[in-house]
């Protein structure tokens, strides 16, 4: 079962002579469950079509669905609330609040939706992040990618059905990115959660089920449909 699917997305900036075809026509099907990468040099529209499937950005033409849902037949409003019900942002800045301690960065979007904290569901998180004997810690009192264990925490910690994750290592050495990454495969897979990631990091990218390679804002590579 497909959980994203888009469907001839298309999108320029600028004007004139000076138009860049950020995406163009870019079609993709991935399925519940699966972890797909994404990949492609500077400027080949990696980020504006992971923006699209988030619906933080609005393509010219096309559609995404998700979850059954065509994200931009909603309202504004509407919008806002499916994103925050599905979908869990990682990027490369870890965007932590420095007053707050681990624990409640980790739940606050919970807690500014108005939402009950699930207190079984996120220390199971906690503890599969290998953050436990760190929740009462500040952010700065942790390590490049202890802050980043916080950031997927607190993005699995609304149990959202797809992570959308742009670089989230970028600011990490190559082995703390390894073990991040392979965190969050275990815990996506022990929730049965979707991750769709921008990385540059060639042994990243083989940890996915499927990577996609984007050129000049076109799928040339790992199809854009899922294998099954
Ligand atoms: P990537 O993430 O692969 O580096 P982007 O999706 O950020 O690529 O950008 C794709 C293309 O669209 C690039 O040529 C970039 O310069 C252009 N672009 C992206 N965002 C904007 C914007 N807000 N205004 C103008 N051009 C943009
Ligand atoms: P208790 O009722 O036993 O005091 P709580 O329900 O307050 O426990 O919290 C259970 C667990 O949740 C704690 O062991 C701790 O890991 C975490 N926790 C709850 N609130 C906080 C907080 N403000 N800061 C850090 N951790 C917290």
């Amino acid at each position: 079962m497909n959980i994203v699917t888009a469907n001839a997305l298309k999108k320029l900036y600028g004007s004139g002579t000076n138009i860049v075809k950020a995406l163009d026509h870019v079609t993709l099907e991935i399925e519940h469950g699966e972890f797909v990468t994404i990949i492609g040099t500077s400027g080949s529209g990696k980020s504006t079509l992971l923006h699209m499937l988030g619906g933080l950005d609005f393509p010219d033409s096309g559609e995404v669905i998700v979850d059954g849902q065509s994200l931009f037949a909603l309202s504004p409003d509407e919008l806002t609330i499916f994103r925050r019900r599905k979908i869990g942002f990682i990027f490369q800045q870890f965007n932590l609040i420095p007053v707050l301690n681990v624990y409640e960065n980790i739940v606050l979007p919970i807690e500014l939706d108005g939402n009950q904290v699930d207190e079984e569901y996120v220390q199971e998180i906690i503890t599969l992040l290998g953050l436990k004997d760190k929740v009462y810690n500040l952010p700065h009192q942790l390590s490049g990618g202890q802050q980043q264990r916080v950031a997927i925490a607190r993005a699995l910690a609304t149990k959202p059905s797809i992570i959308l994750a742009d670089e989230p290592t970028g600011n990490l050495d190559s082995k703390t990115s390894l073990d991040v990454i392979g965190l969050l495969k275990v815990t996506s897979d022990r929730f049965k959660q979707t991750i769709i990631m921008i990385t540059h990091n060639e042994e990243i990218a083989q940890m996915a089920d499927r990577t996609i390679r984007i050129e000049d804002g076109q799928i040339v590579g790992g199809m854009g449909y899922a294998k099954g």
